[in-house]
């Protein structure tokens, strides 16, 4: 049994225990140099090499959990702190967990526009989000707040319209709806105790853990690249790869011949490949990056 006690001078971090940010979650952290072995179910987690442990809990309870000091920081989708708005600090994005909420009709419904929506009842799992969109935009609709299967309402009779979210489209597909109207996009989060984020020993160790985290965050979707390239190449290389600004240029033995090494985004630089090896680019090596640390 881990010491629940804030004193103890450990941080806690609450993550998801079981769903779809869970694993995102875990890989993050692991990548971030913390070294912890979870299981499933278990509420506790202590990292071995921070002085910090991970609560495991259900993510609508995490932004409350971090609002009443439970634990300093959490991991969660910025859809559930719209929705629930809690006093926490958003302490930086995190660049996984991605999706969209949005309102979606019956592909067959008489509402072809947002301003069609007037009058309309809608059912959602979102209804602070949902409110906020329809107060913004004047429009006075009956919110229905269920807690889940907002797909069927529609064909039920219960709803005219849901307000959902999606990720690839194709749950929504399945129920016969269409987008109507996009009106929030989610990431996963890192949010912090406000008063966690003032105390000196907790404001150290989130300082410590930020870096780490961003640093891995920053390193997702990119690639180490180096390759070979003629020396008269090279300005036209950098045209072909998008976010390859300053890359390195090393003069190789061969003459007239560099070797160029940068860090780009990993889908620019198989969009371009062929473009690459076309203008000139021998011997290419991609390499994955760990973290990166401005
Ligand atoms: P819990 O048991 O923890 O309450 P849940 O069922 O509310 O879990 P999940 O479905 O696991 O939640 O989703 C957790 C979060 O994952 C969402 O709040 C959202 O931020 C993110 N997410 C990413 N893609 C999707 C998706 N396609 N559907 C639902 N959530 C998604
Ligand atoms: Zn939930």
């Amino acid at each position: 049994m881990y010491n629940l006690n804030k004193e103890n001078g450990r941080l806690k971090l609450a993550i998801q225990k079981s769903g779809r940010i869970t694993d995102g979650s875990i890989e993050l952290l692991n990548g971030s140099g913390f070294s912890f072995s979870y299981r499933d179910g278990v509420l506790y987690s202590p990292v071995n090499n921070f002085p910090m442990d991970i609560l495991s809990i259900r993510d609508d309870d995490i932004p409350r959990y971090v609002q009443e000091g439970v634990c300093d920081i959490g991991i969660v989708g910025s859809n559930v702190v719209e929705e629930k708005n809690p006093d926490i600090e958003i302490l930086v994005p995190l660049n996984f967990g991605r999706c969209r909420i949005s309102i979606c009709v019956p592909n067959d419904s008489d509402i072809k526009s947002v301003a069609d929506l007037s009058g309309s009842k809608i059912a959602t799992t979102y209804p602070a989000i949902l409110s906020k969109f329809l107060k913004s935009n004047k429009l006075s609709c009956e919110v229905t707040e269920i807690s889940g299967s907002t797909e069927l309402t529609p064909s039920i009779g219960v709803a005219d319209a849901i307000c959902e979210i999606i990720s690839s489209g194709s749950t929504i597909k399945f129920h016969g709806l269409k987008e109507l109207k996009r009106i929030f996009d989610s990431e996963a989060v890192l949010i912090g105790n406000k008063q966690s984020l003032q105390e000196d020993r907790s404001k150290e160790l989130i300082k410590r853990l930020l870096i780490r985290v961003e640093s891995r965050v920053l390193s997702r979707d990119k690639k180490y690249i180096a390759m070979n390239a003629p020396f008269d190449k090279v300005e036209e290389l950098k045209k072909i790869l998008p976010g390859i600004k300053s890359p390195t240029v090393i003069p190789l033995l061969e003459d007239g011949m560099v070797a160029m090494h940068s860090v780009v985004n990993e889908q620019d630089f198989w969009d371009v490949l062929e473009d690459l090896k076309n203008a000139g680019a021998s011997g290419i090596v991609v390499s994955s990056i760990d973290n990166i640390i401005p």
